[in-house]
């Protein structure tokens, strides 16, 4: 039997063991209450500080720019909702794009049903945001835009420093979802003219339920929990320590291997793209080029990607079809859908986020085993079939 191939990275990575040694003192040791007034507390305060601090300093933030939440999905309420409520009187439109994250789309429906206007951007076919577009959609009455730097399901790469140049020139608030980019591509939010931007640990190597939301100095972003002084008093509770330190620790190691990683996960991306292209009737979704080193994702004609995953699963292969957030639901996927696949191609999606512990010996044999996979279940599908005997016509 192989050993198992994870290929879903983009969903959660395993914590190093580095990063989860930083944790381990934290529980029974230095276990203080940071606030304390003594000095075991001191010295577990200024750890945390330490970490804020580094954090700060890998994306060229102040340390006082950093404010720490339970992840992704937080950081994106707090800083469209937050932004939303403070800024209600100054106007009440939003723009964001049709493939983000559920985080952002949810919670811009949700503020929607609360009198704000939102404009759902389009992506073209290789799923890039035209910062044209962005430009052209800003109205007198627009507080905030928010557009991810990279896509979780086809990873493509969006021209966040473009963009946010435009929010700058036309005086709007620029907040980017970061999630999938923070310590796989560098990310300065200096240079890319960034305001506000999520971060989640446990897609880096770190801990799940942490995450930070760096909110550019100036910006007056409504408290999300209401009660002591932590977080600057914007976001109340006792510090997460352990995985706050771990979270550091997991962007310093994130860091440090950058280059090495993008180098061998391109290098790795390219043969999974050149093999598995020579299947049939399939698609690479997303600009070949403008995405995360990580990220393959296709469309194959005539198969259920549900089914595809199953087999896939017995061979040790785990993969995902999209995004884990709508797996188990029977809509196709909405990036899918924006970068113009029909419902019957989405449906044969694979996405395949392949880690830096990747071998050329696992992506042939996981080229040989989608193939055979694919080959497998367009045998007895009937899309398959009525699209072989002409009923229907391929469209990949
Ligand atoms: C995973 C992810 C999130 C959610 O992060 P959590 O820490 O799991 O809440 C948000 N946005 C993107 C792009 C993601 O990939």
């Amino acid at each position: 039997m192989k050993d198992l191939i994870y290929l879903d990275n983009a969903a959660t990575t395993k914590v190093a063991p580095e990063v989860f040694d930083a944790m381990l003192p934290y529980f029974c040791e230095q276990y203080g209450n940071p606030s304390s007034a003594y000095s075991f507390s001191g010295e577990i305060a200024k750890k945390v500080t330490e970490a804020r601090t580094f954090i700060a300093g890998t994306i060229g933030a102040d340390e006082k720019e950093i404010f720490f939440t339970s992840g992704g999905s937080e950081s994106d309420n707090w800083a469209i909702k937050g932004i939303a409520d403070n800024l209600r009187d100054k106007g009440n439109h939003i723009i964001t794009t049709k493939i983000e994250h559920h985080a952002v789309l949810h919670t811009c429906g949700f503020l929607e049903k609360h009198g704000f206007e939102v404009t759902y951007l389009d992506v073209d076919e290789n799923g890039l945001v035209d910062p044209g577009q962005v430009e052209k959609a800003i109205k007198p009455s627009t507080i905030l835009i928010s557009v991810m730097f990279a896509n979780n399901e086809i990873g493509t790469i969006q021209p966040i420093q473009k963009i946010g140049e435009i929010c700058r020139s036309r005086n709007v608030l620029f907040h980017t979802d970061a999630v999938q980019a923070i310590g796989h591509i560098p990310v300065n939010v200096k240079d890319d003219n960034i305001d506000m931007l999520s971060a989640s640990a446990h897609k880096f190597h770190g801990p799940k339920g942490v995450g930070f939301l760096y909110v550019k100095k100036g910006i007056r972003l409504t408290n999300l929990i209401e009660g002591g002084a932590q977080e600057r008093g914007k976001r109340a509770g006792t510090e997460n320590v352990p995985a706050i330190a771990a979270m550091a620790e997991a962007l310093k190691e994130a860091a440090a291997a950058m280059k090495e990683n993008t180098e061998h996960l391109k290098r790795m991306r390219k043969l999974l793209v050149d093999g598995l292209c020579q299947i049939p009737h399939c698609a690479l979704n997303g600009d070949a080029d403008v995405r995360l080193p990580g990220n393959v994702n296709f469309c194959f004609e005539g198969i259920e990607g549900e089914s595809l995953l199953l087999l896939l699963d017995d061979k040790g292969v785990e993969a995902s079809s999209g995004s884990a957030c709508t797996s188990g639901s029977l809509d196709p996927s909405h990036v899918l859908l924006a970068i113009g696949r029909v419902h019957d191609v989405a449906h044969g999606s694979l996405r395949l986020s392949i880690g830096e512990e990747i071998t050329e010996e696992d992506v042939n044999y996981i080229i040989q085993t989608v193939k055979d996979i694919v080959e497998y279940l367009r045998g007895f599908s009937p899309i398959w079939r009525d699209l072989m005997a002409g009923k229907k016509k391929f469209i990949l």
